[in-house]
């Protein structure tokens, strides 16, 4: 068997990134758009020692869990590997990948148990507050929309599933623009050009607008033209509140550069969470899923069972919205964060909201945490809400020093959710309810809380 050769398999199981499950001559082979129950026809990819990439050329029986016709560029994007998939399988798919992954690296015998099912959305469309577009040239001009699948090779697009109409229309106005007045798009390769991407903000409650155009080079022509289209653009139910030039002049790949320089408006917009008001500049962290954040937010302080006697330690606390969302039903909350102006947005955020029982400190929780254990900081509760890498031994240890009744970990990795559940479970906690929260419909990523009971 061999790159490019045609073959026809049975799916047997259906992985949590969407591919198909097969086997090809005793050979596991993963197969990209397929699922369970279908016999297909696929072209090989990739040949590995212990296993077969391929993608699917036609499908011979199809499965009932199949949806058809979700995105017409899904297939070139890559953005929703789970798409062809109905959302009620995905939701099941996302539960049973939490289920084996909390029992295979976590130990965690009873996973089936206490892992409920995955909290979906009513409608799993249009669900993103922030998208980000990159900017690429053509031979025909500008054009902006995403990276085909392993590759700087940026694909037109007239309208994504996943983002509110309104990113798509500045991103179409940027770029006519940008041929209007040919300003060329930056170039990877010789480092000449403007514009590197579209980034595009939205307040779900607040219907408060922000687009970031970010550019090489800060000496945009007739930047005023732009504004002034932009300001007379019909973003139906959003009102245009920033426009954020964000320069970026290194030779990297990150979404933004360090500066921002406001074009016109507010150098920030606000939404809010549980009630409570935020605000967002270009560089904050904030979930992308409003109204699910409500819910995993909602589910976490359910976990936490705080009432007005307990004191909270919220690690990796962000701009401080779990810790502030606490702070309302609980007597102290203290927050935790490496990123310098997300703390400052967490202690202005407080002040905003007129909740004085929050304290915020800033630095690597590793260090951090340990002493502020040390110096007699007794939580009743820990909420940590980690980047994907999870948690770190020194961090736990420190939390297990300060034995809280109870730790809720809200993750987006459940592979470092189970790691770090493993050295809890070592250090006299036991998970005794976790769920899924589908916070990135038809992609391949999943959300969970879970909470531990000391022994
Ligand atoms: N709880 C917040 C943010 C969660 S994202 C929310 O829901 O909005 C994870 C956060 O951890 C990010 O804000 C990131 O800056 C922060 N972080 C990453 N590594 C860290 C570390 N070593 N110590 C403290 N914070 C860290």
């Amino acid at each position: 068997m061999k790159k490019s050769d045609i073959i026809k398999l049975n799916i047997e199981k259906t992985a949590s990134d969407g591919r198909g499950i097969g086997y090809i001559d005793g050979k596991i082979c993963f197969v990209h758009g397929t699922l369970e129950g279908e016999t297909v026809e696929a072209q090989i990819y990739t040949v590995h020692k212990s296993y077969i990439t391929a993608g699917v050329t036609k499908i011979l029986s199809s499965s009932p869990l199949r949806q058809e016709s979700y995105c017409s560029v899904s297939d070139t994007c890559g953005g929703c590997p789970l798409s062809h998939i109905k959302y009620e399988k995905q939701l099941v798919i996302k539960r049973q990948h939490v289920v084996d992954t909390l029992t295979r690296i976590g130990g965690i015998e009873n996973a089936e148990s206490i892992v409920a099912d995955t909290i979906g959305m009513e409608i799993p469309a249009r669900y993103r507050n922030k998208m980000v577009f990159p900017i690429g040239q053509k031979d025909s001009g500008a054009i902006g929309g995403f990276y085909a699948p392993r590759s700087h090779d940026v694909v037109g697009l007239s309208d994504c599933r996943v983002g509110e109409d309104c990113a798509i229309k500045a991103l179409t106005t940027v770029v006519n623009f940008m041929n209007e007045y040919h300003i060329p798009a930056y170039n990877e390769r010789t480092h000449k050009g403007y514009i590197r991407r579209v980034f595009v903000r939205c307040g779900y409650h607040s219907r408060d607008l922000m687009i970031v155009i970010s550019s090489y080079n800060e000496k945009i022509k007739n930047l005023d033209k732009l504004i002034n289209t932009l300001k007379n653009t019909d973003f139906g139910t959003y009102n245009l509140k920033s426009i954020v030039l964000n320069v970026n002049s290194a030779k990297n790949n990150l979404v933004l550069g360090n500066k921002n320089i406001t074009l016109w408006g507010e150098d920030s917009i606000c939404d809010s969470i549980l009630g409570l008001q935020f605000n967002i500049s270009p560089h904050s962290f904030f979930q992308v899923n409003p109204t699910q954040t409500e819910r995993l937010y909602g589910k976490a302080l359910e976990l936490a069972e705080l009432d007005d006697t307990k004191t909270v330690l919220d690690i990796y606390c962000g701009i401080g919205t779990i810790s502030l969302c606490a702070a309302k039903s609980t007597k102290k909350v203290v927050g935790v964060e490496i990123v310098d102006a997300a703390i400052e947005d967490a202690k202005k955020n407080a002040k905003a909201n007129g909740l004085k029982n929050t304290e915020f400190f800033c630095g690597a929780a590793e260090d951090i945490v340990p002493t502020l254990i040390k110096k007699g900081e007794c939580p009743d509760v820990v909420i940590i809400d980690p980047p994907r890498k999870g948690s770190d031994e020194k961090t736990l240890s420190a939390i297990l020093t300060a034995a809280p009744e109870r730790i809720v970990y809200v993750s987006c990795n459940p592979a470092t959710l189970a790691r770090d559940a493993k050295f809890l479970t070592e250090g006299g906690y036991k998970m005794t309810y976790a769920t899924p929260v589908d916070m990135f419909p038809n992609s391949e990523h999943i959300e969970c809380v879970a909470k531990f009971e000391r022994n």
